[in-house]
C-alpha cells in the first residue's frame, strides 16, 4: 500500500499561476521515487504542498493522502505533529537553514524534545546516533554550522529530517549545491537510510543522471504536469518522451555514444504557468513535433510495463524522440 498518494493534485499560485496541474503520484515504503524536470517546472510546489506550507492565496485541488489520512483535512495539532513525525523534507543549501550560532546537536535535539516526550541526555544519546547514521562521528554535535564542510552540513540536514523517524522523507534537490564527489555520497547515504529504515523517499532533481542512478521510478516534469513515468532506468536509457529524452542527453553519462556524437541542447526555457501554450506545453520545444501538437491536448497515456508518457507520438516505433533521424 501506498504511504504517500497525489490525486489530481493541482496548484494555483495569486494571480491564476497554475504551477502544479492534475498531478496523480504515489510512493510506497521502502520506495525511492524521483521527479524531474527543470527549473519552474512545479517541483517544489508538490514538496510544498504535501506538508500544506504553500501560501494562503494558493488555492489546491485534489487530494494529498498520507498513509489513507487526507493532509487538507487535519487540523493544526494533528499538521504539526505529522511535519515531524511522519513526513520531512530535506531541502538545498543546508548552509542557510541551520542556526549559525547554536551547534548542531542543540538543533537536532529540538524538534526530538518537542516532539517526544523523551529526557534531554536521551535526546542528546538519539542525537550521537542520528549522526553516526549520516556517517558523522557523535561529537561532532558540538560543532557550530561553520565547522562543517558543505557536504558534512547536509549530512546533519539528512539527520534533522530522520530526527523524530519520519516514514516519508522528501529531499528537495539535496545535492545541487554540492560538488559531484559529495553529490555522489550524499545520495548513497540517502538511499541506503531508505532500505535501511524502510522510509519511503521522494528525490527531486533537475538531473535526471542522478535520479537515474538512485531511484526505483521517476516521473518527468513538464509545466506542471508529469509527462512521463515509469522504472528510473527505462527513463534515462529509453525514453518514451522528448522532454525526458532532451533531459537524459543533458546530463549525458560518460561515453554516451549518442550525445557525443550528437550533441542536442534544450534550446530556450519551460513556460512560465500563466503563459502556457496551447496543446502539448512543450510543442514549442519538441524536436519532433507535428501540427497537431499545437492543437490536441495530451493526458499521460498507459504503455504498459508500468511505463505511461503524455506524448502523442510516444507509441511510434523507430521515433529518434531527440529529433537527430
Ligand atoms: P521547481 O521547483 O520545479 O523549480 P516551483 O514549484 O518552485 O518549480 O515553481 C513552479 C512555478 O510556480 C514557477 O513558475 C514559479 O515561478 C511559480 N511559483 C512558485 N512559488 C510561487 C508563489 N509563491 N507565487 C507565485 N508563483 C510561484
Ligand atoms: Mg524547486
Amino acid at each position: 500500500m501506498s504511504l504517500l498518494e497525489l490525486k489530481g493534485l493541482s496548484v494555483t499560485y495569486a494571480g491564476n499561476v497554475p504551477a502544479v496541474r492534475g498531478v496523480d503520484l504515489s510512493v510506497a515504503p521502502g520506495e525511492v521515487l524521483g521527479i524531474a524536470g527543470e527549473s519552474g517546472c512545479g517541483k517544489s510546489t508538490i514538496t510544498s504542498a504535501v506538508l500544506r506550507l504553500l501560501p494562503k492565496s494558493a488555492k489546491v485541488g485534489g487530494q494529498v493522502l498520507l498513509d489513507g489520512e487526507d493532509v487538507y483535512g487535519m487540523s493544526f495539532g494533528r499538521l504539526r505533529a505529522m511535519r515531524w513525525a511522519e513526513a520531512s523534507i530535506v531541502f538545498q543549501g543546508a548552509l542557510h537553514s541551520l542556526n549559525a550560532v547554536q551547534t548542531i546537536g542543540k538543533q537536532i535535539a529540538e524538534p526530538i524534545l518537542l516532539h517526544e516526550k523523551v529526557s534531554r541526555q536521551a535526546a542528546e544519546r538519539r542525537v550521537g546516533e542520528l549522526l553516526e547514521q549520516v556517517g558523522l562521528p557523535a561529537r561532532r554535535a558540538k560543532d557550530y554550522p561553520h565547522q562543517l564542510s558543505g557536504g558534512q552540513r547536509q549530512r546533519v540536514m539528512i539527520a534533522l529530517a530522520l530526527a523524530c523517524r519520519p516514514r516519508l522523507v522528501i529531499a528537495d534537490e539535496p545535492t545541487t549545491a554540492l560538488d559531484v564527489m559529495v553529490q555522489a555520497q550524499v545520495l548513497d547515504l540517502l538511499s541506503g537510510l531508505v532500505r535501511e529504515l524502510g522510509l519511503a523517499l521522494i528525490m527531486i532533481s533537475h538531473d535526471l543522471s542522478v535520479l537515474g542512478a538512485v531511484c526505483d521510478r521517476v516521473a518527468v516534469m513538464y509545466a506542471g504536469q508529469i509527462v512521463e513515468e515509469g522504472p528510473a532506468k527505462d527513463i534515462f536509457d529509453d525514453s518514451r518522451h522528448p522532454y525526458s529524452a532532451a533531459l537524459a542527453g543533458a546530463f549525458p553519462r560518460v561515453g554516451d555514444e549518442l550525445f557525443r556524437y550528437a550533441p542536442r541542447g534544450l534550446p530556450g526555457d519551460p513556460p512560465y504557468p500563466s503563459d502556457l501554450p496551447s496543446g502539448c506545453a512543450f510543442h514549442p520545444r519538441c524536436p519532433v513535433a507535428l501540427d497537431r501538437c499545437a492543437e490536441t491536448e495530451v493526458s499521460l497515456a498507459d504503455l504498459g510495463e508500468g511505463r505511461s508518457s503524455a506524448c502523442l507520438r510516444a507509441c511510434e516505433e523507430d521515433l529518434d524522440l531527440r529529433g537527430a533521424s
